[in-house]
């Protein structure tokens, strides 16, 4: 008998009109005013769990408005009833402003028995009332925001599918797929200007990762700019830069974008979030370069050019090999331990990032003489050595 009572409240359940007859729920709200429940008739339902004091739920919610969006633009009849976890009536008035879709009226009991019927033990919480509801993938937030409105319907095997696309995308790199989107087949500039995707073809171009808040990609972006402008002056148009940008918020993007001599997918475009993920980027900044052939030539593209700058270039491995291999050779033509004229302890021959060299002032990057006693650094070129070559 057991059986049977769960099967019963299991297929009342997916009628979710009935439910909220039963429970008294004579009509729902859209931002309009009050909608009938017949308006729900025939649509595929789901129902949406969230409240507004809830900030996974609010990152969730653009993600969810432009799924509702492009999926009814594309004329499939869905419908999502948003159902509060809110603990006050102005918590709900100000939550459900920020949805399109619709909303049980505001009543603290009901949502609770609705929140036990459906079992939601956590928010935001996305239920499809349909009727291949066992093969919904398990976790539809992640998928959601993962894929936005390509993941409807949901399934596993729509996952599977988006994840194959993706592996396709990124081994065979085609600009045009990666960087537009229906409705826009152009980047915008720190200036303001529309370049089409079309003007990179033939050009290495750099994917970087970045967002203003975030100190470490200012500074990188600040090497990056100058790599981008050497190789401009000395190669010409070899090199494109798009901008895509993990920025919380228009502001903060435009201010981002503006800094930056380079092109950017527009803020309000998703294709931004498609290409993070695409190339499964976990920290910023970061920067994946593709080849003129669209092969992707390197996703640690911050470590070549934090290294090597412009010589980098074309930021293929052989290049780096070729870089590390005339290093070794600098280094084995070096003595291990000099002593210089302008300085009283004995030095020895190190490698660093990057230091600032006592005798010139100038910056130095890898080999350098320096002093385990103090902190001095000095050029290899500005050695003066005692003893034997003084008279240099
Ligand atoms: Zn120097
Ligand atoms: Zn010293």
């Amino acid at each position: 008998m057991a059986g049977l009572n769960f099967e019963a409240e299991y297929v009342d359940s997916f009628d979710v009109l009935k439910v909220f007859a039963a429970e008294g729920v004579e009509f729902l709200l859209s931002c309009e005013g009050k909608v009938p429940l017949s308006d729900c008739n025939g649509k595929n339902i789901y129902l949406f769990f969230s409240a507004n004091w809830c900030r996974p739920c609010k990152v969730f919610i653009p993600h969810l408005v432009d799924l509702y969006e492009t999926l009814r633009k594309r004329g499939i009849s869905i419908e999502i009833i948003f159902i509060s976890f809110d603990r006050d009536e102005d918590g709900f008035k100000e939550h459900v402003k920020s949805m399109p879709w619709l909303a049980v009226p505001f009543d603290l009991n009901l949502h609770r028995r609705l929140i036990d019927r459906y079992r939601v033990d956590r928010i935001p919480s996305f239920i499809p009332l349909c009727s291949d509801a066992l093969t919904v993938e398990e976790n539809l937030i992640e998928l959601i925001e993962d894929y936005g409105s390509d993941a409807f319907p949901f399934t596993r095997k729509r996952h599977e599918e988006l994840k194959a696309i993706d592996k396709r995308k990124r081994e065979e790199v085609n600009l045009e797929e990666l960087l537009t989107r229906e409705g826009r087949n152009f980047l915008i500039s720190g200036d303001d200007r529309k370049v089409l995707v079309s003007e990179l073809a033939g050009k290495t171009v750099g994917l970087f990762f970045g967002a203003y808040w975030s100190p470490p990609c200012r500074a990188f972006a600040i090497q990056l700019a100058d790599v981008y402008k050497n190789l401009k002056d000395t190669k010409g148009h070899c090199l494109e830069i798009v901008l895509i940008s993990t920025d919380r918020d228009l502001k903060e993007f435009n201010l981002n974008r503006n800094s930056m001599p380079w092109l950017a997918i527009p803020y309000e475009d998703r294709t931004r979030h498609d290409i993070c993920r695409i190339f499964d980027i976990k920290k910023i900044p970061a920067l994946v370069f593709i080849g003129p052939d669209g092969k992707v030539i390197s996703l640690n593209g911050k470590f070549m050019v934090s290294s090597y700058g412009a010589e980098a270039f074309p930021f293929t491995e052989s290049r780096i090999k070729d870089l590390e291999a005339a290093l070794r050779k600098e280094g084995n033509a070096l003595p291990q331990h000099v002593e210089d004229v302008k300085h009283e302890h004995l030095l020895k021959l190190d490698m660093a990032k990057a230091y600032v060299c006592d005798s010139c002032k100038k910056q130095g990057k890898f080999w350098t003489f320096s002093c385990d006693v103090c902190d001095y650094d000095l050029h290899p070129s500005c050695l003066e050595k005692v003893n034997e070559d003084q008279s240099w």
